[in-house]
């Protein structure tokens, strides 16, 4: 199963994403989490992206698409979450699928508003060590500041103060939102309300997954 997560930064895609991966053995591939990698080991696409993200940009097409080429598994199923965020991401990526006699089963929108946006993504903690995600009020650690998985020191990405979240927000609406109608002639979008909670989200996206609408 080849299912690509779609929706503003802070809706939910990567705390679903991680429950779906492990319940049904799909590789998560975020994007977003690749680059931060990336940047940490100062790698020479780290050093090319770094500014893009800090600026709440994206970063260009073409690292991108060589970084997708290089961790898309050809064998087993998997979620792209954060990927494609653009009309050219998403043509070259139904090229590179064709190429390989695949296509992407379902497209899943999480729709949210941006007030929830900036209400989830300033309050969200991501562990330095291990990236794993919390919110202060909607599922924080057992022990404040801590990973509850690694032990490790929670921060607060850079990219999560509130100037660059509705900056991120705005980049979104005007470069990634288009690919819903994209998806939409092409029947593979399924809209998610996901202002609900992790669990109910969680309950939607199983259903429709499961039915195909
Ligand atoms: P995305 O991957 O789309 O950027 P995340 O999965 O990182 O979003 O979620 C953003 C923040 O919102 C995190 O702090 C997460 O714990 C929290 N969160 C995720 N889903 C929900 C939800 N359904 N209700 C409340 N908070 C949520
Ligand atoms: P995310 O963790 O998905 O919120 O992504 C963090 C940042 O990484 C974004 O604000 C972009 O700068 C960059 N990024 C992640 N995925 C992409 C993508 N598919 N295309 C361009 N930039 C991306």
């Amino acid at each position: 199963m080849i299912l690509v997560f779609l929706g503003p930064p802070g809706s939910g895609k990567g705390t679903q994403a991680k429950n779906l991966s492990k319940e049904f053995g799909l590789l998560h591939i975020s994007t977003g989490d690749l680059l931060r990698d990336a940047v940490k080991r100062a790698t020479p696409l780290g050093l090319k992206a770094k500014e893009y993200m800090e600026r709440g940009e994206l970063v260009p097409d073409s690292l991108i698409l060589s970084l997708i080429e290089e961790v898309m598994p050809l064998e087993s199923g998997f979620i792209l979450d954060g990927f494609p965020r653009t009309i050219a991401q998403a043509i070259a990526l139904e090229d590179m699928l064709k190429k390989h006699g695949k296509e992407i089963d379902k497209v899943i929108l999480f729709d949210v508003s941006e007030e929830v946006v900036v209400d989830r993504l300033s309050g969200r903690l991501t562990c330095s060590q291990c990236g794993e995600v919390y919110h202060k009020k909607y599922n924080p650690p057992k022990q404040e500041g801590i990973c509850d998985v690694c032990g490790g020191k929670l921060i607060q990405r850079e990219d999560d103060k509130e100037e660059v979240i509705r900056k991120r927000f705005r980049v979104y609406q005007e470069q990634t939102r288009p690919l819903i109608d994209f998806y939409r002639e092409r029947d593979k979008l399924i809209s998610l309300n996901a202002t609900l909670s992790v669990e109910e989200v969680k309950e939607k996206l199983l259903e429709a997954i499961k039915d195909g609408n």
